[in-house]
């Protein structure tokens, strides 16, 4: 079967190169040229560990690879078009912006030469798929093209992992044609036990914005308990630790921390508050979800103003961490960003060290000092935020870092030490729920 991707962001180009790795003929498209250029000289547009050697090992060796800014000229003979173009919630509203999709939608239509199936991989809201369906049978005979929804669960630093190793594959399809082809595309994955649920397109659809509902629902509700913890002199971690050991619970996302940001959750849980909204259906609990996860990143400042009794007027910060998780150098809806930049508007001197996200960061902050090192980030500063999760920031030396800082204040808001050492070591730490 050969294949054509539209659209080479995470989750286009991760997905092109492990059809590739599967055996597949793969051409993956993008309207931005000089994203195109760099890709076909082998060089990725963002952060994605393991991703720039399979894209290399595939441009070059097996060849399965090709990259293209021209649609119409990619869609000749292609078997399955993917549409893996951006959803960003629209400016001034919760909808997720769907121009992307039904352009691509359109440019589809004009190029459909053959019999060929339109899989919907960008999370859209349930009726998308639908509508791709209707722009493209106005110019093509609905015998000669299927629509499918196949939402895509990876996520950005362990991409390739996650798409390789699923814990499911859903796949919308309504009829036997299109089934058979998606269940050939992924049988790959079956062969290695992945669970395929095949559904309606609409469950599909939802499925996606239900499950990462469901996820930022688990991180803002251990947020809000973590509040409780510190008010009442309880530990958020033991009390995360002893839900997780619940099997009905599990641990995952139950961290506590500066809130959800990313690419992705913030923006899907509006979306889907919004479907529900014109459906005229109560989905208050997410709307909870997203109340309280909008302010915390606001409580954090004001927890960071408070003790320096809301004057950080010329008080050096260093913050480490940028991209909204580590692994990669996404800092779309980053809290240390907002953090960063609250700090810096209050009057504050910000230094910022992050092994990847400093490049784009820069392009939203341009007025902070970046630095080259951990040891260059946290020099003369009065405070240190600790605001991702990198590797490299579990085993700061506090003992020489002391000896650069000019007072010792900690903000652990992804609770990696321990209090009590820090203490010890004469620091001032605070950390989250505890
Ligand atoms: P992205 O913003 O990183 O990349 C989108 C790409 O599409 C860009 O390179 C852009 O130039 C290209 N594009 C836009 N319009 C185009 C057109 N008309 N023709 C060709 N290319 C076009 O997006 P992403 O993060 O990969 O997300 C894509 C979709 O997948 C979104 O709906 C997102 O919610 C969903 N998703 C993302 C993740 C993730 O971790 N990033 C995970 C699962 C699902």
């Amino acid at each position: 079967m050969k294949l054509v991707i539209v659209g080479t962001g995470y989750v286009g180009l991760v997905s092109g190169l492990c059809f590739a790795e599967f055996g597949f003929e793969t051409i993956c498209v993008d309207k931005d040229n000089v994203r195109i250029d760099n890709l076909k000289k082998g060089i990725c547009p963002f952060f994605e560990p393991g991703l720039e050697i399979l894209l290399n090992k595939h441009l070059e060796k097996t060849k399965l690879l090709s990259l293209s800014s021209s649609l119409s000229e990619s869609m000749v003979g292609a078997d399955i078009v993917f549409i893996t173009v951006g959803t960003p919630a629209k400016r001034l509203e919760d909808d997720a912006d769907l121009r992307a999709v039904y352009n691509v939608a359109d440019e589809i239509a004009n190029n459909i030469n053959k019999y060929c199936l339109v899989v919907t991989k960008s999370t859209v809201p349930v009726g998308t798929t639908r509508e791709v369906n209707k722009i493209i049978s106005k110019k093509v005979k609905k015998e000669k093209f299927d629509t499918v929804s196949n939402p895509e669960f990876l996520r950005e630093g362990s991409a390739l992992n996650d798409f390789m190793h699923p814990d499911r594959i859903v796949i919308g399809c309504d009829n036997i044609k299109s089934e058979k082809m998606m269940r050939e595309l992924y049988r790959p994955l079956y062969l290695l036990e992945t669970p395929i649920v095949l559904t309606s397109i609409e469950s599909a659809e939802i499925i996606k914005y239900a499950s990462n509902s469901f996820l930022a629902t688990k991180i803002a509700f251990i947020n809000q308990v973590a509040d409780l913890c510190e008010v009442v002199g309880g530990n958020v971690q033991d009390v995360a630790k002893a839900m997780g050991l619940d099997k009905r619970i599990g641990s995952k996302f139950l961290h506590a921390g500066p809130g959800f940001g990313g690419s992705c959750f913030p923006k899907d849980i509006k979306a889907f508050i919004s479907t529900a909204k014109k459906f005229n259906v109560d989905l208050s609990i997410i709307d909870s979800v997203n109340y309280s996860n909008k302010k915390r990143p606001e409580e954090i400042v004001s927890k960071i103003l408070k003790h320096f009794n809301n004057n950080v007027k010329d008080k050096i910060f260093s913050i480490l961490g940028l991209s909204f998780k580590p692994n990669t150098d996404d800092i779309r809806d980053s809290t240390s960003i907002f953090i960063a930049d609250s700090l810096y508007k209050k009057g504050a001197i910000i230094k910022a060290y992050d092994p990847q996200g400093m490049k784009n960061a820069k392009i939203v902050l341009p007025n902070i000092q970046y630095s080259l090192s951990i040891d260059e980030s946290c020099f003369g500063v009065d405070a240190i935020i600790i605001a991702t999760e990198w590797n490299e920031f579990r085993a700061l030396n506090f003992k020489l870092l002391k000896e650069k800082m000019k007072d010792h204040v900690i903000f652990d808001l992804r609770n990696i030490y321990n209090k009590d050492e820090l203490t010890n070591l004469e620091f001032v730490y605070y950390g989250i729920g505890k």
